[in-house]
């Protein structure tokens, strides 16, 4: 049995579809968990992440993506990239063909053109649109926090756990980062055991939601070492939920949101604030699940 995990409604699903395509066609693992967040970048329809996302507050996109195997800890990222996509690719690149764990901005563009994926520009119709919106509104300063949930569909990361037959895990993400953010501003997404952890020991754990929270929690980490210490992932999840918010007066400003999967194929989240929907697909039986900021004591 293979299980996947993928963040929020409307992206979520392009992500859980593709993975399971790419199940059936014979995929291993990382392979799965890269087609899944680069169908999600390719799909111009998608405000989340990749092509036609939300851009900075210059009208730029500058995507985030990271992946770490869970096999020996092996890890590679990308931040602040221009266009670039799939940026999962690349970071997946980095991981596999630099002894490095991330490359930044134009740099990891000119790695990415060296490795053979062509520059586009990432702007569509829509996000232009979107972005000409937004410069008419007062509140839209570059250090306020906007988050990209329109009713909870799409979110601006797509997060993803896998676990597969073996008890091998794969965690990954992929973000455009917080709508109409600062240049330059690089959030949890790409940042090992912040964004994403994995580790085949004892199971795997991924966050989205307001990055410089979940950051400075060092999310993905604490709640798979929650996880070390006996605790179930929903369990591990709730944990690493309530210490933010008894530790960070930031952690309820936005919905900070953590994932995990545990070894034997149990899952769990929670969130900060309001409603998180996490997709599972078992063997391509997918189910949607929704965790509430209540569910956290
Ligand atoms: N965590 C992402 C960031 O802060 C945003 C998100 O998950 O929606 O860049």
């Amino acid at each position: 049995m293979t299980t996947i995990l993928a963040t929020w409604r409307e992206p979520g699903k392009v992500a859980v579809d593709a993975a399971w395509q790419a199940q059936e066609s014979g995929a291993d693992l990382k392979t799965i968990i890269e087609l899944g967040l680069a169908a999600c970048e390719l799909d111009p329809e998608l405000l989340a992440i990749g092509l036609g996302a939300l851009p900075n507050a210059d009208g730029e996109l500058e995507l985030d993506a990271a992946i770490m195997d869970g096999a020996d800890l092996s890890a590679g990222a990308v931040c602040a990239m221009r266009g670039i996509v799939p940026a999962i690719s690349v970071a997946r690149k980095v991981m596999e063909e630099t002894r490095h764990v991330m490359l930044a901005g134009d740099q990891a563009r000119r790695f990415a053109i060296a490795k053979g994926l062509r520059p586009q520009n990432l702007m569509t119709t829509e996000n232009c649109r979107r972005f000409a919106e937004w410069q008419k509104t007062p509140e839209g300063t570059t250090d306020s926090y906007h988050h990209a949930v329109d009713g909870n569909n799409h979110g601006d990361t797509v997060t993803m756990l896998g676990l597969d037959s073996t008890g091998h895990m794969i965690a990954a993400s992929s973000t455009s980062g917080l709508q109409w953010k600062l240049p330059g501003r690089v959030g949890d997404s790409p940042i090992v055991g912040a964004g994403i952890y994995a580790d085949d020991e004892v199971g795997c754990a991924g966050a989205t939601g307001l990055g410089e929270e979940l950051w400075k929690a060092c999310a993905s980490f604490r709640t798979v070492e929650g996880m070390r210490r006996g605790l179930s992932p929903l369990e591990a999840c709730q944990d690493t939920v309530r210490h933010m918010k008894r530790r960070q007066k930031h952690a309820t400003d936005m919905p900070c949101v953590v994932l995990a999967l545990g070894k034997d194929g149990t899952f769990g989240a929670a969130t900060t604030q309001g409603e998180f929907p996490l997709w599972i697909s078992k063997d391509g039986v997918q189910e949607l699940v929704v965790y509430r900021a209540e569910d956290v004591a």
